[in-house]
Formats: C-alpha cells, structure tokens, sequence
C-alpha cells in the first residue's frame, strides 16, 4: 500500500475525453469560471444525456457535489474540468460517494503535471490540519495548523484529497499507512 498515488492528468481538454458510450447520463463538473467557459466553448463533443455543474469558487464544494450526486441516478459517468486544488476535492467526494477510479474522469487545463506549482491541499501528517498552498513537490509549506515547516510529499491521500506533508526530520513516515 505504500505505492505512490499521485493522479495524473492524462487529459488537457474535455474533446480529448472518451465519452462512455453504455452511460445512462454523463456528470460534468466545472470547477471555476476557466473550467465553465472551455465547456461551454465545446458542448459539441458531449454526449447527449450530459448535466453540466458549476462549481464556483466561493462556494461549498462539498453541499454542491452532493447535490449533484443526489439527482444522479444508475450509472452516471463523471468529468471534473478545472485547476488546481478543487479538481481533487471534487474528485474525492465523486469517489467517496462510492464511484469506482474508471467512472471519473479529469481535465486539468492547469500546468503540465500534477507535480508543478498549483494550488494543492497540503496535510499536516502530524496534526492533521489541510493547509492550502501552491507549493511543489519536496517544498516547504508552513502548517496552518501547528505552525512546522513541512515538505510536501510526492504522495496524495484520496481520503483527504490532499498530498501529505511532513516535518523534514521525521524519522519516519509513521502516519504513512494509516492515511491512505
Ligand atoms: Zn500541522
């Protein structure tokens, strides 16, 4: 269980998604205005039962995913379009709700991959505090929290929807295990 988990971002834009032909009904959630606008600049390459849910940035994410998750009925598929720390965040409360990896999707319209700068949700692996930063990989982050200067790790907690930090001279990754 120890390998890394990092999502990767194998798509760039939504015209590069494969529609699942079989799906009753296609769930496409934006995260923020950018995420709104490349949708709508291609509502030609969705299929035809597709519901699309903004998801702005002021908003709980959590209570609007919810919402959405409550009208979706037998064998939704689902796309998160956005950047940054609120893809993920989305994405976990898809797959909390009990969506198995293969029925989400995402398109990160953010940098190249998962592991430059961006906002990510960093957690505090000995307090337990989300702290948001836009922080590297193997960069610092101060914890909102406890206040230690952590490293981020390479690896990315489902659970929290957020990549594990860790004070620098922690013998161990002893909470390793347990958050994945
Ligand atoms: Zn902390």
């Amino acid at each position: 269980m120890a390998s890394t988990s990092v999502p990767r971002w194998p798509h760039r834009t939504l015209a590069d998604v494969e529609f699942d032909a079989h799906a009753t009904r296609h769930l496409i959630f934006a995260a923020g205005p950018d995420a709104m606008t490349h949708i709508m600049a291609r509502t030609s390459v969705l299929p035809e039962v597709a519901t699309v849910v903004e998801v702005p940035e002021s908003s709980n994410v959590q209570d609007v995913v919810a919402g959405a998750l409550a009208g979706a009925t037998v064998g939704p598929r689902f796309v998160v379009v956005g950047t940054g720390a609120s893809v993920m965040r989305i994405r976990a409360l898809i797959i909390e709700a009990g969506a198995i990896d293969a029925e989400v999707t995402v398109v990160h319209l953010g940098s190249e991959d998962g592991f430059a700068a961006m906002e990510r949700d960093v957690f505090c692996s000995h307090c337990h505090t989300v702290t948001p930063a836009t922080s590297r990989i193997d960069e610092m982050v101060v914890c909102a929290g406890c206040d230690i200067e952590l490293v981020v790790y390479h690896h990315f907690s489902r659970r929290h929807a957020a990549y594990l930090g860790y004070r620098p001279d922690s013998e161990e990754l002893t909470e390793r295990e347990r958050i994945e």
